[in-house]
């Protein structure tokens, strides 16, 4: 029996957590229908999984395959430890397309962020678009969908 978790970020992945965030929990709550809901600031930036639903990164360029050992590669380059995440430019071998790693394209969605809210479900499926715009008109900010399994 697989964990699953339906969880939110900002699309900026620069953006604190804002003052509207616990409505936004609260929301994603209802949604959800759980009360295993959470917020999570790390104050730094990490990355966001989805876990076991991972298919494969895709160049949001050209549509080429981005091999995972080349994403490793550059995550450990951007990695600062205590520091967190940090977003630098790579080129995409591919196309040679100046990227980040938040800009990639993601099988299912995955991205940087500062914190993130979360509720746990019992696979309900991922949020609709209608859900995510009902999401974001609450925290007053564009947000980034993704669907977790463990
Ligand atoms: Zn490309």
């Amino acid at each position: 029996m697989s964990d699953h978790f339906l969880v939110v970020i900002p699309e900026d992945p620069k953006a604190e957590q804002p003052d509207t965030a616990r409505a936004l929990r609260a929301a994603l709550a209802k949604l959800a229908d759980t009360d295993e809901v959470r917020i999570k600031d790390y104050g730094k930036l990490q990355f966001i999984d989805c876990g076991e639903a991972f298919e494969g990164i895709g160049c949001p360029s050209c549509g080429a395959e981005i091999s995972t050992e080349q994403w490793h590669q550059w995550m450990d380059e951007d990695w600062h430890g205590e520091d967190g995440f940090h977003l630098h430019r790579h080129e995409t071998p591919c196309c040679q397309h100046d990227i980040n790693l938040n800009a990639l394209s993601y099988k299912p969605q995955q991205g940087f962020a500062r914190w993130f809210v979360s509720a746990r479900n019992e696979g309900r499926g991922p949020l609709t678009a209608n859900e995510l715009r009902a999401l974001q008109e609450v925290a007053g900010i564009p947000l980034r969908a993704i669907a977790q399994m463990y």
